[in-house]
């Protein structure tokens, strides 16, 4: 702007300097004026074109005018930037499924699937470590170390839209996990190309517990599942005599229902026992013919499963109900709060239990998770309509980030609403209020 107000002043002197003079000698001198005059404007044009150029120039180079057709570009830019974007994913899926095996470390396998070498004494090998390494104490202040998982596909999600929820997602989860001090880790890799989709977090958890020797609970969480209690904490020392928790009804298990257990959200201990868990978990998984048989086998078995691939839950529900009394000692079914929340039935009520409650409760009141089970954000082809589910993950999403905003004093316009406003005013003694927005300090905190 400054050099802007400059140029226009150069451009007025320049004016004024060339103006006519007037004067007194008759024709031959009104003639010559004449001359003079129109020779004087030609110049005051070439002035005022250059100084225009000038101008223009420095207009562009200081708010840059190029930015005026770029934020309406035309519709062979728009078109140009769809097909470049359509290309580079496009490359990405391909490098993602090419099928070299280039692997080199592969473990002896013998013709059962297996996760890897069978390790049949991590218990006393894991205690010797921690003992050895003192710097990476399994539990802290008398509290068992918890590691949340979560992950995603390696390519992007079959609309961008869904990555836009996956990132909504996982700054859910880092926020939950950074008020409650646990750690986490995002993975976008397939450790087992044949365990791909839903069962890619069996090798991972595998893979997570014999690398972090020092975790002791590995606590997996679907993408598409949120924390809406920011509050809420799993009582771990309910759990000291069991090695797997996980959301079910007894009842339904008894039934052989499917949905009996749901696999979005479950903690396993970093044992032996869990070790031998996913062994025998993960034979159904192996893309193709092996998975696509024991589908029909779970659908035989289980009641109100439709006719499917093998998915994990199911297999892990059959696996249970077949050997009940090799696993079921260790395993603690929790529904008194809800460690995976079914969508459907919370993401209308949150209106109503801000009216009457607050977080903190984890259960019905006030759900732990909400898991957007069936909607497949990432994929293309889910149970519910997109539209349905997009709006809830954004309620979802908006009644959970409310509770974090709330510290820094502000809220979001609405629970559909991405925006925020602010919800008190600014003071210059922060400090004084502090402990009471900041969830670390709630009663309920039991940190
Ligand atoms: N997932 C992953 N990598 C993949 C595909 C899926 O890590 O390539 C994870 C992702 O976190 C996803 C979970 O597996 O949420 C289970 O799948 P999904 O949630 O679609 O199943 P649903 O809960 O609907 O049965
Ligand atoms: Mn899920």
């Amino acid at each position: 702007m400054v050099q802007f107000t400059a140029l226009k002043r150069l451009t007025s002197a320049g004016a004024g300097a060339t103006l006519p003079t007037s004067t007194n000698d008759g024709a031959g001198a009104r003639s010559v004026s004449r001359r003079r005059r129109v020779a004087n404007s030609f110049i005051n044009i070439r002035l005022t074109i250059l100084c225009g150029i000038v101008t223009i120039l420095v207009l562009r180079g200081t708010i840059g005018l190029n930015n005026f057709s770029s934020n309406s570009p035309s519709l062979d830019q728009n078109q140009k930037l769809v097909e470049e974007t359509n290309r580079i994913i496009a490359q990405i899926r391909y490098d993602d499924n090419d099928n070299d095996d280039d692997d080199n470390f592969k473990y002896p396998q013998n013709s059962s699937y297996s996760l890897g070498p069978k390790i049949n004494n991590w218990n006393s090998t894991r205690k010797t470590w921690l003992h050895g390494n003192p710097r990476f104490p399994s539990y802290i202040n008398g509290k068992p170390r918890v590691l949340l998982v979560t992950g995603s596909p390696p390519s992007p999600c079959d609309n961008s839209i869904g990555d836009y929820y996956l990132l909504k997602s996982i700054k859910n989860k880092i926020d939950y996990c950074r008020i409650h001090n646990i750690e986490i880790v995002y993975n976008m890799a397939h450790f087992d190309k044949k365990l791909s989709g839903y069962w890619s977090k069996l090798p991972l958890i595998r893979k997570l517990m014999i690398s972090h020797p020092e975790i002791e609970w590995i606590w997996w969480m679907d993408s598409d599942a949120m924390f809406t209690d920011m509050v809420f904490e799993i009582p771990l020392s309910k759990y000291n005599e069991k090695n797997l928790i996980i959301h079910g009804y007894p009842e339904l298990l008894n039934e052989k229902s499917w949905v009996a257990l749901n696999t979005g959200s479950f903690l396993l201990r970093n044992c032996q026992w869990s070790l031998d868990l996913l062994d025998s978990w993960a034979p159904m998984g192996p893309k193709g013919k092996i998975r696509d048989d024991a589908g029909k086998i779970l659908s035989a078995n289980l009641k109100g499963r439709p006719n499917f691939e093998a998915d994990d839950q199911s297999a892990l529900i059959y696996m249970l109900i077949l050997r009940n009394n090799k696993w079921m000692e260790k395993v603690f079914v929790e529904n008194s709060y809800y460690l995976h929340g079914y969508w459907a039935g919370l993401v209308d009520r949150y209106e109503e239990m801000i009216q009457k409650y607050h977080p903190g409760f984890g259960d019905e009141r006030w759900p732990f998770v909400t898991h957007f089970v069936g909607c497949k954000p990432c994929g293309s082809y889910g149970d519910y309509p997109v539209e349905k589910c997009l709006k809830s993950m954004e309620r979802a999403f908006n009644f959970a980030d409310n509770q974090v905003l709330k510290l820094y004093g502000f809220k979001h316009r609405g629970l559909s609403s991405p925006n925020v406003k602010r919800i008190r005013n600014e003071t210059f003694r922060p400090l004084e209020f502090v402990n009471g927005f900041d969830i670390r300090h709630s009663t309920l905190f039991r940190f």
